[in-house]
């Protein structure tokens, strides 16, 4: 049977195998449990239903007040303060992501704000854990096939820097694979603490650090050179270090020639090319914060065609109320995006995942390879 050019959609998207890399634990229940949650532990919220709880996040988000934006996680974190609600809604995440065709994920949230009822950091990460070991034996139960692993955040302005990067280096035969820095970006570069850096480097221990979202290149700069950081969160604001030519100010065509002349990259975006140091974008989310006018000039379509290691991921599902497939139905909707895209960007995140070099060649030729080459033939 020859099949015509089968269009790209929803559920074809759905289907395609996916990794995300920068997905927050805590932006990312369900409306349904922290209601639930919310009653357990007697805390209030803004909507007493579900429906109007998801609106109330995501206009909260896109309100374009960061105060308001920041308010969202004080009512997710308030009901993540027990193992049981740590563990459920880790359990709940590694379900959805896997029933959306996500075959890797790394879910990353900061131990730190969940102490409120009297855990230590170690009980925190206790309790995911066994929430995620729970998720994937309940999605394999399903049919489904996902790894994932945490990613231990500390959070900038709280100065627990070296506690939470012992914490994640101890915790790394129980899940953790990684270690980030998150919140007020601006003000609390990495050099605030500059020795964790080494220090988790002389462990060869993994890390991303959240940059280049509310701050600019001198940012990503400090996270990739001071940092050591094996990837950047967002770093969406490289672009500030390349001039484009003004005939093509918001993408370029999907075309192997595309850069010569279009663009010309300062060093800093040299040196993060060069070194295809990789880029977790969330358009959907710096549509929300302001970082992006909207996903068709998000400049994640620019810096693919410019050959930088771009990553797709969702960063905070319930705020953006988005998903994997959607983040991909967007891009092919509204910047152009083929089959080869979505690959192009799966494969360069199984190659930028946390797990050893054998690990990611045998999920990039067992599972994502196969599951795009079937698209990609019907679109022959
Ligand atoms: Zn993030």
């Amino acid at each position: 049977m020859t099949t015509e050019n089968a269009p790209l959609t929803v559920d074809v998207i759905r289907s395609l195998p996916k990794v995300v890399l920068h997905d927050h634990l805590d932006g990312g229940l369900r409306p349904a449990t922290i209601l639930e949650l919310a009653a357990d532990v007697g805390h209030q919220l803004p909507a007493g239903d579900a429906e109007a709880l998801g609106a109330w996040f995501a206009e909260a988000a896109d309100s374009g007040s960061l105060v308001r934006y920041l308010e969202t996680f004080d009512h997710t974190i308030a009901v993540m303060q027990t193992p049981a609600a740590l563990a459920r809604v880790a359990r709940e995440a590694v379900l959805d992501l896997a029933r959306d065709g996500v075959v890797y994920a790394e879910q990353r949230w900061a131990p730190e704000q969940h102490l409120q009822r009297g855990l230590t950091l170690q009980e925190t990460v206790d309790a995911v854990q066994s929430g995620i070991e729970q998720g994937v034996a309940e999605a394999a139960a399903e049919g489904r096939t996902i790894r994932v692993g945490q990613l231990v955040t500390a959070m900038r302005h709280a100065d627990r820097w070296q506690e939470i990067a012992e914490l994640a280096v101890a915790n790394r035969a129980n899940g953790v694979v990684g270690f980030d820095i998150a919140g007020a970006e601006d003000g609390f570069p990495p050099s605030r603490h500059a020795e964790i850096w080494r220090y988790l480097a002389d462990r060869n221990f993994p890390v991303t650090i959240h940059a280049g979202e509310a701050a600019g290149p001198e940012s990503i700069a400090e996270a990739v050179h001071l940092g050591q950081a094996s990837r950047i969160g967002h770093g969406v604001r490289i672009v500030e270090d390349i001039t484009f030519d003004a005939e093509h100010p918001h993408r370029f065509p999907h075309s192997a020639e595309g850069e010569s002349g279009t663009a010309a990259l300062g060093l800093l975006a040299h040196w993060v090319r060069d070194h295809q140091i990789p880029l977790e974008l969330c358009p959907s989310s710096n549509v929300q914060t302001g970082a992006a006018t909207s996903v068709a000039a998000h400049p994640i379509t620019r810096l693919k065609e410019l050959d930088f290691a771009v990553t797709l991921n969702t960063d905070n599902r319930l705020m953006s109320r988005t998903t994997m497939t959607q983040e991909m139905a967007l891009l092919v909707e509204h910047a152009g995006w083929t089959i080869d895209d979505l690959a192009d960007v799966t494969m360069n995140a199984a190659w930028s995942a946390f797990v050893h070099h054998d690990e990611r060649r045998a999920l990039v030729d067992d599972v994502i390879l196969p599951g795009y080459q079937e698209v990609q033939g019907a679109q022959l």
